[in-house]
């Protein structure tokens, strides 16, 4: 039940097509088959667990900032937060979903992120620098920038935003063996990227065909304080505005389920219950309404003692998809994004 079988390739489908001696010639290709690609099973919610490879300002000290500037120099802690939670989920039988940023690969040690790899976990790409998309300004655009800005001169902010980008793709590529599985914006937009039909292009243009870039609003209360129950409820109706879907152009989002790590640790200053009782209630409304429930974490954020070092959220992540039985699958994000083709009657690559 946990299983992420893979769909029959277009090669190998036009093969099974011409040894069955059909005719493609003025005909749809018959969708994907809901037995064998969880994306095709409408029956099904879709649950997947994922984790930004990046330093977070304030943590593990509410005083540290300087993350800012080096947010691939991951620390010791973090690797070894992922990695375990990479294999943590993989006894689960599933997979878990990393992103990052390409300055993680000028860092003398990736093993710990090839073997992440090789058991099959997949990684995309999260800019080299943690950029801003959207930014139109050069100051906009980094603090790392901000403080040397040879570093961009004589680029546009999109020339220096395409380069972040397509750089992250060329280190994974050189210390990985492997290109990136999608792309996750550096901040989330409530409205993911509705209103920037160019960096959807220049997406496109990079090779990519699904962005996670859309984190709805919702409320989360006084920092420090319990939530209450408008916050809770707040959070599960947000969850109806992370459902994936195609924008014009063909990009498909694959939105962020609330509440983030950074959200609740970071900016309501939660502690670990009241997340996870927030993630609960998310990962039931997915699994109640056959939709889709997309975790966002941190690891240099969520090893921290006063957050959750003890992998509790995504042990219950997995815990409500084994207790969903067939009425869920623990997927990855690029399985959603086939989902929103699909319902577009588009056949997936
Ligand atoms: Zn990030």
């Amino acid at each position: 039940m946990f299983e992420t079988p893979k769909p029959l390739s277009r090669r190998r489908f036009l093969g099974a097509c011409v040894a069955a001696g059909a005719s493609l010639v003025g005909r749809r290709a018959p969708a994907a088959d809901p037995a064998r690609d969880p994306a095709a099973d409408e029956t099904k919610a879709l649950v997947a667990i994922t984790l930004d490879l990046e330093m977070s300002r304030n943590f593990p000290t509410w005083d540290q900032t300087e993350w800012d500037y080096e947010k691939g120099n991951l620390n010791a802690e973090t690797k070894r937060y992922a990695r375990e939670a990479c294999r943590r989920v993989k006894k689960h039988g599933g997979v878990l979903h990393c992103f990052a940023v390409g300055r993680v690969f000028e860092q003398p040690d990736v093993d710990w992120l090839k073997e992440i790899v090789q058991e099959g976990h997949p990684v995309g790409n999260h800019t080299y620098d943690h950029v801003f998309v959207k930014a139109t300004k050069p100051e906009e655009i980094q603090f790392r920038f901000r403080r040397a800005p040879w570093l961009i001169e004589g680029k546009t902010p999109r020339e220096a935003i395409a380069e972040n980008i397509r750089l992250t793709t060329a280190a994974m590529k050189s210390r990985l063996g492997v290109g990136p599985a999608g792309f996750r914006t550096p901040g989330g937009f409530a409205n993911g990227l509705e209103d920037r039909a160019d960096v959807r292009q220049l997406l496109l243009d990079l090779g990519f065909d699904w962005v996670s870039s859309k984190y709805p609003a919702h409320p989360v209360g006084e920092p420090g304080k319990e939530p209450g129950r408008e916050v809770i409820e707040g959070i599960v109706k947000a969850q109806e505005a992370a459902q994936p879907f195609v924008y014009p152009g063909g990009l498909v989002e694959v939105p962020m389920s609330p509440i983030s790590d950074i959200g609740a640790f970071r900016n309501g200053r939660w502690k670990l219950d009241w997340f996870l009782k927030a993630i609960r209630q998310g990962v039931e409304w997915a699994v109640d309404n056959r939709a889709v429930f997309d975790f966002l974490g941190h690891p240099s954020c969520l090893y921290v003692p006063s957050s959750d070092p003890e992998f509790r959220a995504i042990e219950l992540i997995c815990d409500l998809v084994k207790k969903a039985g067939d009425r869920a699958a623990l997927v990855d994000l690029t399985t959603i994004a086939r989902r929103a083709k699909l319902r577009q009657g588009e056949q997936p690559k």
